[in-house]
């Protein structure tokens, strides 16, 4: 199933959510947000990040629940502990990822960005699978968007600190930005044969 808009990216579940609208302005999407996430905290697995994203989170199911029930969120994209994807708002349009938030002076980063989900929490270490599903998705994400170059992808807690903490001390940047500079080489290796 696909929702609105047209950039739904193939051999993921495509899951789309209301939580999303049209981007203002030009819509020219320049920024991609690391985030992570965990539902209830610091639990793995239970289909509950896709509920909160669709508007269909039981409340009654965990106490921590009834706070967050109606928040209205989503991200374009969840990475699951075994790398499975889920995409939630076709890339073009704007899922309400980041809420407060500014990069380079500006405001309201979800009008400009992308935002990714990894299932993790600030404790615990992302999972390879996590990691390779997510140079795949990045690859992909800057094809279509030239403009997210390497100094424009940020983790949550870089525009919005002091009230975000994630992805937390445990993303490794290092591994991540090293995978997508070999994306970048392969991608010119291939252009210059
Ligand atoms: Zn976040």
């Amino acid at each position: 199933m696909t929702g609105p808009g047209e950039l739904w990216l193939p051999g993921l579940q495509h899951e789309p959510s209301a939580n999303s609208d049209e981007r203002p302005g030009d819509g020219e999407v320049d920024l991609l947000v690391i985030h992570s996430i965990s539902l209830p905290p610091g639990e793995f697995g239970g289909g509950y990040i896709q509920d909160l994203f669709l508007n269909r989170l039981d409340p009654q199911a965990h106490p921590y629940f009834a706070e967050i029930v109606r928040l209205e969120v989503s991200a374009h994209l969840l990475i699951r502990r075994d790398g499975a994807a889920l995409q939630f708002v076709a890339l073009e349009r704007r899922a309400w990822h980041a809420g407060l938030s500014s990069f380079c002076g500006r405001q309201r980063c979800n009008d400009f960005s992308i935002g990714i989900e990894l299932e993790g929490s600030d404790d615990t270490p992302f999972t390879m699978a996590q990691y390779a599903r997510l140079a795949v998705l990045t690859a992909q994400i800057q094809a279509l968007f030239p403009a997210i170059r390497e100094d424009r992808i940020v983790g949550h807690s870089d525009i919005s600190p002091g009230r975000k903490t994630d992805p937390g001390p445990h993303f490794d940047w290092a591994l991540y930005r090293e995978s997508i500079a070999d994306n970048r080489r392969d991608e010119e290796n291939i252009r210059e044969s």
